[in-house]
């Protein structure tokens, strides 16, 4: 059998043939098949696509094509110009790559699937490419899936803000968070009002107006941007942040109370019990369990602040906003009266905030905890796998790569 045939198996162009094939016994071992235009057949301009007559002939490109056997294979075409009527004189348009690309389209939809489960430093090494040719390959996927993708019926997104560039910097992402479809869909530099509105007008606002559910966090910009933009929608405030917040209130204190205690000569019990504060008691280890048992023993401020997070936990089981409200009052004022500055400062916060946190139970059932908290924990792996992400452009093409469930093409062979 021969490679031509398989070649016609896999890839099949109409309007040309594989004419050649020839190995070259260089470093490393790469296979070149020639290709060349079906006699008669008129190149297609690649500026709007209709068929035209040969200009001229330009010297033989070559296209990277998907290795076979651990050796590196290349299509080698002589581009010809186009006389077109409409566009003057330009480079004909073919079926296996586009624009300049150095590689082939079957090649790059390759390169960007195993980039979906390695590096692209570790995909460049596999399959000896370079980072370029990879970072290429994702992006032509990227740019493919979200022209193509559907953001029709979008019910419920969650706004959030993560430190990007080891944590100088902020971004903003908005995921869809509806029961069906959990993915990204925007990313944007920093965190300000210009960011989150820059999406609402890219989102449009015919999309805007059928939201539900938006849910985010307490900074300020974002609540702005979404109160006016889509006021119709139950804005919820994420159960995850406000428990995050209590714990940074509880840690302020801890770590003011252990200072003054060694500064005024007490044994320092508080050492080593960060973690028995802050985890959820059902998750600590035996040794974290014997720390807080022996902790709540002493009237320390920090243990008092600990057992008001723990009744402010007792919130999210109830069903009925009015009660959950009364239940929220009712725990601001206890916490008001608590002389803990940190903590007072947390319940001002909630009190400001009352019934953005009460339309948690308003969206009861629809918005379950920790959605956004997965996403951004999906989208911290992503960061870690690529200490590369230096720019904007490549962490913005890497997230939608990896989050954005972005559709592909139909293929007729699969290489993998
Ligand atoms: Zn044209």
């Amino acid at each position: 059998m021969q490679l031509k045939t398989i070649l016609n198996r896999v890839q099949k162009h109409s309007s040309f043939v594989y004419s050649g094939v020839r190995l070259l016994e260089c470093d490393p071992v790469r296979l070149e098949v020639d290709i060349r235009s079906r006699v008669g057949s008129r190149p297609r301009c690649s500026g709007c696509g209709t068929q035209g007559p040969v200009y001229d002939t330009l010297s033989p490109r070559r296209f990277q094509f998907i290795p076979l056997w651990g050796i590196l294979v290349f299509f080698v075409y002589a581009m010809r110009r186009v006389d077109c009527c409409r566009c003057g004189v330009t480079v004909e348009q073919v079926p296996w790559a586009e624009g300049k690309s150095p590689i082939t389209t079957s090649y790059a939809w390759f390169l960007s699937g195993w980039a979906k489960r390695m590096s692209w430093k570790e995909v460049a090494e596999s399959f000896r490419t370079s980072w370029d040719s990879v970072y290429r390959a994702v992006r032509l996927a990227v740019a493919w899936g979200l022209g193509h993708r559907d953001l029709g019926g979008i019910e419920a997104i969650g706004v959030d803000e993560v430190l990007w560039h080891r944590g100088h910097k902020y971004l903003t992402v908005v995921y869809q968070i509806d029961g069906h479809c959990r993915r990204l869909l925007w990313v944007g530099k920093e965190r300000t009002t210009e960011t989150l509105e820059r999406f609402f007008r890219g989102f449009g606002l015919c999309r805007t107006l059928r939201l539900v559910y938006i849910c985010s966090d307490m900074w300020k910009p974002y609540l702005n941007v979404i109160a006016h933009w889509a006021p119709r929608a139950v804005h919820v405030l994420d159960r995850y942040h406000i428990v995050a917040k209590l714990n940074k209130a509880i840690d302020e204190v801890r770590a003011d109370e252990a200072k003054r205690m060694a500064e005024d000569g007490y044994q320092p019990i508080l050492k080593n019990s960060r973690w028995s504060l802050l985890k959820n008691p059902e998750n600590l280890t035996d040794v974290q369990s014997e720390k807080l048992a022996d902790l709540l023993q002493y009237n320390l401020k920090t243990i008092r602040a600990y057992l008001l997070k723990e009744e402010f936990q007792l919130l999210w089981n109830y069903v009925s906003p009015a009660w959950a409200g009364k239940f929220l009052d009712r725990w601001c004022t206890k916490v008001m009266r608590s002389r803990i500055e940190p903590m007072k400062k947390m319940a001002r916060t909630i009190r400001r905030h009352r019934e953005l946190i009460l339309n948690w139970f308003e969206a009861e059932g629809m918005i379950s905890a920790g959605i956004v908290e997965g996403l951004n924990n999906k989208l911290k792996v992503t960061f870690r796998r690529a200490y590369g992400y230096k720019y904007f452009k490549t962490t913005e093409t890497a997230l939608y790569h990896t989050l954005g469930k972005l559709p592909e093409p139909k293929f007729t062979h699969r290489f993998f």
